[in-house]
Order: C-alpha cells, then structure tokens, then sequence
C-alpha cells in the first residue's frame, strides 16, 4: 500500500502464469531475491499491460515477486508434507492457476513462453472486444486472448475461409450445430457465419500464419458458447455438450 492506503493491482493472470512458470522451473526453490533471475521477473512483469496501472513503485517489485512464488508453496505438496507450508497470503486467483496447470508442465511451458513471445504484439484496436462480446478471458490469460480473437477476425482469412468452405461444401452450414444462416434467412443470411480460430492458444506464436485448417465455421450461438467461459471450448466437447 502507498501512503494514501491505495493498492497496486491485483496479479492477473498472464502475470500468475509467468511467475507460476518460473515457481516450476526452480522446482518451488527460487534463487536469491536480490538474484538476476527475479529482477529479469520483475522487468517481465513490469513490462505487462497491468504495469500501466500500478499506483507505485512496489509494483511487482523483486520483493512482491519473491513473495509471489513463495506463496504457491502452500498448494506444494512437496513442501506441505514437510510441515512448511508457503505464506499464506495470496489471492484466489493464485490457487486457480496452480489448479490449472501443474499438472501440465509443457502445457505451462509454452503458455509461458507464448506469453512472452507475443508481448510486443499486442493487437491495439482489441482492447475492449472481449467485454462487449461476452468473451470469457482464456484459461491462457489476457495477451493471448487477444492475439486468439485478433487473429480469428482477420478479414481477409475470414473471408477466404468462407469462400473454401461454400466451393467445398456447398454451404456455410456451422460445424458444431449445421445452422445455416442462408437457409433459416434466405437471401438475407447468404454468406453469413462466424469464424473460429481452433488452434490451442499456447501455440500462437508471433510470426506462425493461420492456414484455412486452422480455422471452424460456426454460427454465432456456438461461437458463444466456445467462448463463454473458463476454459474455452474445443468443437467436438461443444458438439458433445449439444448432443446429450
Ligand atoms: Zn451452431
Ligand atoms: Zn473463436
């Protein structure tokens, strides 16, 4: 807290996942907090969309971040079992991401290191998009779900996925729920559909293309319900869901 009792912002969860990824590196054991490898963290960290509204200087600071990584030892069993449990304070959202991933070592891994990868890509224009349309933010965090609806808006993949799928199929009927907007709407709802990108969001790398494969022709209902919650939804588990 700062001299007007005012608090730096809560961790969000692109910075969770990053100090939780560095937790596991160093195997719940981090180096001296006066150390290289936290004041590269810190850097990191400060160098995220949240560092913009810090209300001081402590924000994510090698102490806020030393203290960060000790407190996912009270979810460690390695470190319950033995009688030292880690500090106990801590948000909820501390737990979630822990429950999430450490489990899946690789798949925290490349969420990480996608994170970092796609820092200085930051779609600008999509601030906002993920409110208005009732987007649940990714298990994978904010930057990358940004770069995951920039990317399925692109216009001109959008529009050549279409084309493909009318040549190939003969309609834009949507691949979870076969709504065909031409046929409910007639002329009205001819060329009508919404595009879903379907790659695994920890392997947007800056730089990697989408090809028309990676890409699901969906009406807008289920493109929704992909996105209306934690975690997002792969087709067939949506397909699945409608099915029972
Ligand atoms: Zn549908
Ligand atoms: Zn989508």
């Amino acid at each position: 807290m700062d001299a007007e009792g005012k608090r730096n912002p809560t961790w969000t969860r692109d910075e969770l996942i990053l100090t939780l990824d560095f937790y596991v590196q160093c195997q719940g054991n981090p180096p001296a907090k006066d150390s290289k490898p936290i004041k590269e963290l810190s850097d990191l960290l400060n160098g995220l969309g949240n560092a913009s509204n810090k209300i001081s200087d402590k924000f994510r600071n090698i102490n806020g971040v030393y203290m960060k990584i000790m407190n996912f030892r009270r979810f460690d069993p390695q470190y319950a079992s033995k009688g030292a449990v880690g500090l106990s304070r801590g948000g909820k959202g501390d737990e979630e991401v822990w429950n999430e991933f450490i489990n899946r070592p690789l798949v925290l891994k490349a969420v990480a290191s996608s994170i970092r990868a796609n820092l200085s890509q930051e779609p600008e224009t999509q601030e906002q998009l993920s409110e208005e349309l009732e987007i649940a933010e990714a298990e994978e965090g904010h930057i990358l779900t940004r770069i995951h609806l920039f990317r399925e808006r692109n216009r001109e993949l959008v529009k050549k996925k279409k084309a493909d799928t009318l040549k190939r199929t003969g309609s834009l009927s949507c691949e979870v729920c076969s709504f065909d907007f031409a046929k409910a709407y007639g002329v009205r709802g001819e060329g009508f559909a919404e595009v879903h990108h379907t790659k695994p969001l920890h392997t947007l790398q800056p730089g990697t293309k989408t090809k028309l494969e990676d890409l699901a022709v969906l009406c807008a209902n289920c493109h929704r319900m992909v996105h209306a919650k934690k975690p997002w939804l792969e087709i067939i588990e949506l397909k699945n869901m409608l099915e029972k």
